[in-house]
């Protein structure tokens, strides 16, 4: 291991890659650790986990992914987690009305719970809508086509809240955490070496500089724009969210019924008891903000930019409510907007030294919109990472350019999607759709 469990460690982002990696690393024995975090409290609004909740679901179509979720779940149930951790279920279907990719999807899904002995026991198939209600009685919209299963297995967290306790704890390890304008990067600093180049530290958007011996940036859909090296690798990429408010009845009624999923749709969750809000996420294929200039897509600047669904992805919510629980299809949906997260083109993360910079920085990216999960766990292959001095897991390593693959269409091509990516400019509220 080149630096010491003394040497000054930063790490960029309050999210859910940052304080994970800053609990597991004040865990393992470093004593000077300090995250910074552009957003005044924890959990910033900037962060795609500062949310009512996130599916923990193990079953991967790469039994890599499903063996490390069920070791997340494992941790989901420790005291620290256990709290935010809801094991209500996950009823994974889709509509009479999907496409052929969307049941191809399920079905792999589907064959990697069966195929796996810890969750197979959990796994209850449902053939139609009367298996459904029998799974849970409360959907009583008219479920048209719906076939699919419901893994006990699986749930959710409470990602807001898991990232307030996690941040809670590693404060009270000792963690500084720098916040606000005096948490906001500007840039990485470096300096000359005779093989190119190291940090020395970061500057914050105040004009200080900070030294460190080692820079961890997880800044999720913004990193491009500290570590422009990556380039069209990471594509920051965001999907709607909306809620509907319930009353106390309402809310009390819908209890522990599993998160929804209709591939071809999208998913609902439980709703939240304190705000009884219920969450919903309509299934696209998202939306990018590409500079023209450089082709690199960053998460916009201002939250307001973001503060919006598009009409389409309202619509697709409002038919995912009509099917599963009409009485709130015609309600108002509330709290809208689009909320980033940093793609790759195979939906492996990024946990890796960023080359050339003598082992100086690590990047935690490309958490393609399924790394919340993970959140229990994740900061402990960053220290596993550092520990070795390189990244033995292939999926996980740097992602060198090569142009010619470089693809058109992020998302489409993830077997997991449905749907392709759009432009935020054509989307944006009062753009007319081009012909
Ligand atoms: C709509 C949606 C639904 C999702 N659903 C799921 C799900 O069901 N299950 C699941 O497992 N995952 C889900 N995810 C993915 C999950 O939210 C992410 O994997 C996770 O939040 C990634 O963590 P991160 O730390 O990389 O980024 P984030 O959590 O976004 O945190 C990045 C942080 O970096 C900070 N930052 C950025 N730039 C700077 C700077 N210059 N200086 C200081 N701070 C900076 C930001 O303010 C932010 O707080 C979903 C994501 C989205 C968008």
């Amino acid at each position: 291991m080149g630096i010491s469990k003394r040497d000054p460690i930063i790490i960029v982002g309050g999210g859910a890659f940052g304080l994970s990696t800053a609990l597991h690393l004040t865990r393992s024995g470093f004593t000077d650790i300090s995250v910074f975090e552009r957003d005044d409290h924890i959990p910033p609004r900037y962060s795609a986990a500062n949310d009512l909740n996130k599916i923990v679901r193990a079953e991967y179509e790469d039994p890599f992914y499903t063996d490390l979720t069920i070791k997340a779940i494992a941790a989901w149930k420790t005291p620290l987690f256990a709290p935010h951790f809801h094991q209500t279920g996950f009823l994974h279907c889709v509509s009479g009305e999907a496409p052929q990719k969307a049941i191809d999807t399920l079905n792999r899904f589907r064959a990697s719970a069966d195929g796996n002995e810890q969750i197979k026991p959990h796994v209850v198939p449902l053939k139609d809508q009367n298996d459904i209600r029998q799974a849970c009685w409360q959907l009583n919209g008219p479920l048209p086509g719906w076939t699919g299963y419901l893994n006990r297995f699986d749930g959710y967290a409470h990602s807001g809240n898991a990232l307030a306790g996690v941040h809670r704890a590693a404060q009270a390890a000792g963690v500084r955490f720098y916040l606000g304008m005096h948490g906001a990067v500007d840039e990485i600093v470096y300096v000359s070496t005779l093989q190119g180049k190291k940090s020395s530290g970061i500057r914050t958007k105040d004009g200080k500089f900070h030294p460190s011996s080692l820079v961890i940036v997880a800044a999720g859909g913004a990193v491009g724009r500290l570590v422009p090296e990556i380039g069209k690798k990471v594509v920051a990429k965001s999907w709607s969210v909306a809620h509907v408010h319930l009353t106390d009845e309402e809310t009390s009624a819908l209890r522990g019924i599993p998160v929804t999923y209709a591939r071809d749709l999208g998913f609902l969750f439980e709703p939240d008891p304190r705000t009884n809000l219920l969450k919903i996420c309509p299934m696209g294929g998202g939306y990018v903000n590409t500079d023209p200039e450089t082709g690199v897509s960053h998460a916009p600047a201002t939250l307001e930019e973001s503060a919006f669904v598009p009409e389409h992805d309202e619509a697709q919510m409002r038919k995912l409510l009509a099917h599963t629980l009409p009485a709130l299809a015609g309600r108002p949906l509330v709290k809208k907007s689009l909320c980033w997260f940093a793609d790759t083109d195979d939906s492996d993360f990024i946990i890796d030294y960023v080359p050339e910079t003598s082992s100086s920085v690590v990047i935690l990216s490309g958490d393609s919109g399924h790394g919340f999960k993970m959140f229990p766990i994740f900061g402990s292959w960053v220290f596993g990472l550092i520990q070795a001095g390189r990244q033995s897991e292939a999926r996980w390593r740097w992602k060198y350019s090569n142009s010619d693959k470089e693809k058109e269409n992020w998302g489409g091509d993830v077997s997991w999607r449905i749907g392709e990516s759009k432009e935020l400019s054509e989307i944006r509220p009062g753009v007319s759709a081009k012909l």
